[in-house]
């Protein structure tokens, strides 16, 4: 059984990160010359981690999969980060921002985590404003603010709808003066496929270079992953196409615990599926929801109508109806329910009835559209590509769709797993959002554990590992996990099947949609977890990898990242059958109020469920972290 201590720092809230920081070990600068870090991933968490490292000193080896870091999935990141500047003078504070996080979370984070997110997002602002981010401004000249979901004082800083590009462009500067310096050797089209553990600490991984098909193993003394999110289980999603859950899954199988895989977030405003061949999906930010206001049709029979011919009287702003405090700006699990509650009783937009307004007819009355298009024109015009329609003219038509995954591999306060030596930062873990994360969250726990935590504390497991002792690559560890790997990769080649990759992917997102999505029932989920196994044995049967191993082949890449996903979805499944409440993103049916809404059992669930590896056909442990809350009262969310 796992060990799982959270090493939550003793002492009042607000003073533990101080304290801690007070209280951590340090490295001298000539020792950290010694040290050899692994970061795998250089998306906002990763390139910020291994920038920074290298400037304190470190060797750093930083692997990406994709050609270049600044095209990780962050880069897609529109609508802004969140930071308790109180530049509006409306009332935030780090204290507010702390408390929104954990309601936001539905009690289902840790306080300490958090506490040290909203104390740290003062100091990403600086630090972005000082490499140069575009950061929108006030008249005044001061950075300006807007607002999301969850929260009533605008603290959301923002670059147009390009503020995880803008954000990226400066951890990429930060990172490419360290690959100059010689302080970070970038290995780039190079996906990482196996953790080596020795003597039950991660010393290294096997790594498959995509181009040439080559792989080598790599030692180092920590090894960091930032490796993102995990949402593509469900194929459709607003991710990239090429983010998947391989980094984390086989460091799973490799003894760190997962915590919490169910918790998804699905999003309330993207662009709705329009047909099987569809390969992604397209957010539109919430940033949108500032100014747009969202309805459906008061009748059915409305439904099939153009919007300008409902007549006001006729429509339902079935948000500001139901959550007059947060109105449009309700969070995003509420939001998203709301939305699929409308469609349900059969009001909902379109042809196929999934789908609700999002109109800024009221906004351009009040702004003019010269005003509109400055705060959101490049989103307008994401849309205009896609659906063919000018939401200056015609409100935009959304509906929800998978886009963030609270869940990822279990991290105690100082951002390490269960592995000693393995260190989770970004959407990879677990760590702070709980059960729904309110927006412009990711970014802000991304550059937090980049820049400003793990520089502290990897040097506190460093302080207790002998420089120079991490293992030579010949060690036997290093040669099972680089069989294991070559043996994936020949089993999958051999099948030589009649089914494409795409086709298991679409199949198992089917399921996990259908019985793993925005609701979920008891029943659902045992369906569920009858039909992946089968899916995954056909997988093994029946697919077809066309090509060879040693050379660039994106059906192979696809292939091991779709098995991963096969076993990964049974995982969530079994997670959100396990957990009998409704929490945050995690919807189960036979747990509500009459009005819908998330009932919780904090005497049953009030804990992080960490599952834990048992060896290939064997159930998972659940081991379980309780919360605990001081500082705040556990209570229904309410945002009426
Ligand atoms: C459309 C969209 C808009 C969003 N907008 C916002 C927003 O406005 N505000 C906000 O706060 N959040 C937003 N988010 C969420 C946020 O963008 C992500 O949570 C965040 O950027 C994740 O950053 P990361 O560094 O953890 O991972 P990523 O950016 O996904 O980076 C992962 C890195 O890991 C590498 N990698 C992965 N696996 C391997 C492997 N096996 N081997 C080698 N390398 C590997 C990749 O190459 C990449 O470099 C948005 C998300 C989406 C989908």
């Amino acid at each position: 059984m796992a060990q799982l201590d959270s090493k939550i720092p003793p002492g009042p809230l607000a003073d533990k990160w101080r304290r801690h920081k007070a209280d951590m070990k340090l490295v001298n600068p000539a020792n950290k010359r010694k040290y050899e870090l692994i970061v795998v991933g250089a998306g906002l968490a990763g390139a910020s981690a291994a920038a920074t490292l290298a400037e304190l000193g470190y060797q750093v080896k930083n692997f990406v999969f994709h050609d270049s870091p600044r095209r990780a999935h962050s880069i897609a990141a529109q609508g802004g980060i969140n930071a308790a500047k109180n530049y509006q003078n409306d009332g935030d504070s780090v204290h507010r921002l702390f408390y929104d996080t954990i309601k936001g979370g539905d009690y289902r984070s840790r306080e300490a985590n958090v506490h040290r997110l909203a104390e740290v997002s003062v100091n990403i602002i600086d630090q972005c404003a000082a490499q140069g981010v575009p950061f929108a401004r006030e008249y005044g000249g001061l950075l300006a603010n807007r607002s999301f979901g969850g929260a009533q004082v605008s603290r959301t800083f923002y670059a147009r709808g390009q503020t995880g590009q803008q954000l990226l462009l400066g951890a990429y500067s930060a990172l490419s003066r360290m690959v100059g310096a010689g302080g970070v050797q970038l290995f780039t089209q190079s996906e990482m496929l196996d953790l080596v553990v020795v003597g039950g600490q991660a010393r290294g991984i096997i790594v498959r270079d995509l181009v040439t098909g080559g792989i080598s193993r790599h030692a180092a003394d920590a090894v960091i992953l930032a490796t993102g999110g995990y949402g593509n289980v469900f194929n459709l999603s607003t991710y990239a196409r090429g983010s998947n859950a391989t980094a984390i899954w086989r460091a799973y199988k490799r003894g760190a615990c997962l915590a919490n895989p169910c918790y998804t977030q699905i999003h309330p405003t993207c662009i709705p599926v329009t047909g099987d061949y569809q390969s992604k999906l397209t957010l539109m930010s919430e940033s949108l929801r500032n100014d747009g206001r969202i309805w459906v049709p008061k009748k059915k029979e409305d439904r099939l109508k153009s919007p300008a011919e409902v007549p006001e009287a006729d429509r339902d702003y079935y948000l500001e109806r139901m959550y007059p405090s947060f109105g449009n700006l309700a969070p995003r699990d509420i939001a998203s329910r709301a939305a699929k509650r409308v469609c349900d009783e059969g009001r909902g937009a379109g042809e196929s009835g999934l789908g609700v307004y999002l109109d800024f007819g009221d906004a351009i009355k009040r702004l003019g559209e010269a005003g509109v298009r400055e705060r959101y024109g490049n989103l307008f015009d994401i849309y205009h590509e896609i659906t063919n329609e000018s939401a200056y003219q015609t409100p935009m038509r959304i509906y929800p769709a998978v886009h963030y995954t609270m869940g990822g591999l279990w991290v105690d306060y100082n951002l390490m797993s269960n592995l000693p030596g393995l260190f989770v930062l970004g959407e990879a873990n677990f760590s702070d959002h709980g059960a729904n994360r309110l927006g412009a969250s990711a970014l802000m726990q991304g550059l937090a554990d980049g820049y400003f935590v793990i520089p502290y504390t990897i040097g506190d497991y460093l302080a207790t590992q002998k420089p120079g002792s991490r293992p030579s690559t010949d060690a036997p560890e290093f040669k099972q996990a680089e069989e294991n790997v070559r043996g994936l990769v020949a089993r999958l080649l051999a099948i030589k099947g009649r089914e494409p990759v795409s086709h298991f992917h679409k199949r198992l997102g089917k399921i996990m949609w259908e019985l793993c999505g925005m609701a979920r029932t008891k029943a659902g989920l045992e369906k569920a977890l009858k039909e992946i196994p089968a899916l995954r044995g056909e997988f093994w049967q029946n697919v077809n990898v066309p090509g060879a191993g040693g050379t660039l082949n994106q059906s192979l890449e696809s292939a091991g990242r779709v098995a991963d996903f096969l076993e990964l979805g049974e995982l969530l499944c079994l997670d959100a059958l396990e957990r009998e409440e409704s929490c945050g993103g995690h919807f189960r049916e036979e747990h509500q109020y009459p009005d819908g809404e998330c009932k919780r059992d904090d005497e049953k669930f009030a804990h992080v469920a960490a599952w834990e590896f048992q060896g290939e056909g064997k159930k998972p442990l659940r081991n379980t972290e309780p919360l605990n809350y001081e500082a705040v009262k556990m209570s229904v969310r309410n945002y009426k």
